[in-house]
């Protein structure tokens, strides 16, 4: 049902099931579901949930659905759950079914109907201000609509008539008759239908009656056959509610049961939906799938792989506390899968010349062109090699070279000899070319004809090994640099606004980079490794522009370690 690498979500909901096994609660059955809301694009945290909802279900050998939470026209449009369907698939999920709570407006109308009958739940013809009010706060107790205690026959006619379209928007609503004076406030008969006439992206106009989260949720749960419900803490004071309205319905199931887990939040990322949205309505970042957002479309065209994400919200579990994970622990999980995956190839992102004095040339005046073969990636013999081309004229980086070497600096200089990687050692002669500016613009050296793929025969030490290019051989390339979108650990802890501390550097773009031609034969998407400069994405849609996912340097072993030391 899923790729490997999801076992061990779950960490105190995987006892309770357990548990419920143990005592032959649902017979043994574990159904779980993921129901987002179609009115955004999925991000980090949702894959936190994916992962805990899916992971519990294949770990115990039961189901996962997904399941639309459509129960609001004015937001929610088909491309969100277009969207939601193709990233599920992408992180490498499959639901068992795919259900929408709108396919149970039917069942939900005769449920509230039953309510209305029992004596249960009322209609309040009050306005939504003066039900606010009347609710009390906590510690103060609420106080009773004139309306709670009408006969059912007269609620049952005007719930029929809120269904038929006889009444404005707004004009009366649907509650629970449960206490206004409970302790919870989720209990103070809360609204079960509010009168909305918005055009539902599946029910169409149908309907202008709609049943609140609350009404919607447990209740579809219990029609699906949904065994073990999670959500977020946020819901737990809802939990009492969710059983309340189950236990007076009759249900075609055992009656499932809600647990609530920590929220995921991730140092320098922001994970509200509304605030994602802002940064693209405002231009902020390029949209959904901009390489700088926590959405999994922007994960993606970034480069991370769906299975470091998997792992990392494996690896984290699903706990009770709410805390904020360091980013630097989900690049660490995209490195680990990167290492593996990615095809090690040399680019230089600000090209400077280096002539090879001694090359040799073809009788026809040419430059020789040595084709040394390179592994494409010493993690996996099983990608092969690969031959680059070598010739008299390179580009290297502008910070490979110094004319005055600071101290510790040990890549090339006058007189130094360093190894181009995978080809031939090389030494700086005095020969230094500058423009009008002073900027240096080509640099010379000769090369040794015996050390071939690198190797020094007589063991001499190198220092430090460069990448290349060949001048007449590297493809011209865009790559796109990045910093965390936002420059604080916690996005708006100073001013309450987390825009506030949007980045204004967090992308760099740099043109008129070099890249060695095998990049042009790469299979299309295929991650790589920029040696010495990090793991890159190519654009999907943009040819030769390509995103840096991660760096080399793995910051959260430093972090860790700065954590625990002489661990
Ligand atoms: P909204 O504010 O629009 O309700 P939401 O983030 O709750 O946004 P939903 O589409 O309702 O979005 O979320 C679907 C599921 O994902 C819910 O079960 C929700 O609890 C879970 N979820 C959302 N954000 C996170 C997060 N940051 N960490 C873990 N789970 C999350
Ligand atoms: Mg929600």
């Amino acid at each position: 049902m899923t790729i490997g690498g999801t076992v061990g979500a779950g960490d105190f909901i995987a006892d309770a099931v357990r548990q419920d096994n143990a005592e032959g609660t649902f017979s043994g059955r574990v159904q779980t579901r993921f129901p987002p809301e179609p009115n955004g694009y999925l991000h980090i945290g949702h894959a936190k949930a994916i992962t805990a909802d899916f992971g519990i279900a294949e770990r115990f050998g039961g189901i996962c659905n997904l399941r639309f939470d459509d129960t609001n026209p004015d937001t929610e449009d088909d491309e969100f759950a277009q969207s939601i369907l193709d990233d599920i698939a992408w992180l490498g999920f499959t639901p068992a079914n795919v259900c929408h709570a709108s396919d149970y407006f039917d069942q939900l109308y005769l449920w509230a109907e039953d309510l209305i009958t029992a004596g249960l739940a009322y209609v309040d013809e009050q306005d939504a201000a003066t039900i606010s009010v009347q609710r009390g706060a906590f510690g103060r107790p609420g106080v009773d609509s004139p309306y709670r205690d009408r006969p059912k026959g007269e609620s049952l006619d005007l719930f029929r008539r809120m269904k038929a379209g006889e009444f404005p928007d707004g004009a009366m609503v649907l509650r629970a008759k449960i206490d206004m004076r409970a302790d919870n406030m989720q209990l103070r008969d809360p609204v079960m239908y509010r009168i909305r006439r918005g055009h539902h992206f599946r029910t169409k106009d149908q309907w202008v009656i709609y049943p609140t989260y609350d009404w919607a949720h447990g209740q579809s749960d219990a029609v699906e056959g949904v065994t073990h419900s999670m959500c977020t803490l946020e819901f737990e004071d809802h939990r009492p509610l969710y059983d309340w309205y189950l236990n007076h319905l009759e249900l075609p199931f055992d009656q499932p049961r809600q647990y609530e887990f920590a929220r995921l939040e991730l140092t320098h990322t922001i994970t509200s939906k509304r605030r994602l949205a802002q940064l693209v309505a405002e231009g902020r970042v390029d949209g959904w799938d901009d390489p700088r957002m926590p959405t999994l479309r922007g994960l993606r065209r970034r480069g991370y792989p769906a299975a470091a994400i998997r792992n990392f919200c494996a690896s984290i579990g699903v706990s009770k506390t709410n805390s904020r994970h360091a980013i630097e622990e989900l690049e660490h999980h995209v490195r680990i899968e990167l290492n593996r995956l990615a095809l090690r190839r040399m680019a230089v992102l600000r090209p400077l010349r280096l002539v090879i004095d001694n090359w040799p040339v073809n009788p026809d005046g040419t430059a020789v062109v040595d084709w040394v073969e390179v592994a494409n990636n010493p993690e996996n013999q099983d990608d092969g090699v690969r031959q680059v081309p070598f010739s008299g004229v390179l580009l290297i980086e502008q910070d490979d070279f110094r004319e005055e070497a600071p101290p510790k600096y040990y890549r090339l200089t006058p007189g130094r000899e360093v190894r181009l990687r995978g080809a031939y050692l090389v030494t700086a002669t005095d020969q230094i070319i500058k423009d009008q500016a002073g900027q240096v613009v080509e640099v010379h050296a000769v090369y040794d004809p015996a050390t071939r793929f690198g190797r020094a025969p007589d063991g001499r030490r190198i220092k430090s090994t460069l990448h290349w290019v060949s001048a007449a051989h590297a493809l011209d390339a865009t790559v796109n640099l990045y910093n965390h979108l936002f420059a604080t650990e916690v996005p708006g802890q100073a001013t309450g606004d987390p825009l506030d501390d949007l980045d204004p550097k967090s992308r760099e773009q740099l043109t008129g980079c070099k890249v060695e031609p095998a990049l042009k034969d790469d299979r299309p998407g295929a991650a790589v490794q920029f040696e010495r400069l990090g793991y890159f994405a190519p654009d999907p849609d943009k040819p030769m522009l390509f995103h840096r996912t991660v760096g080399l340097r793995d910051e959260w072993a430093k972090l860790q370690a700065r954590a625990n030391p002489g661990a």
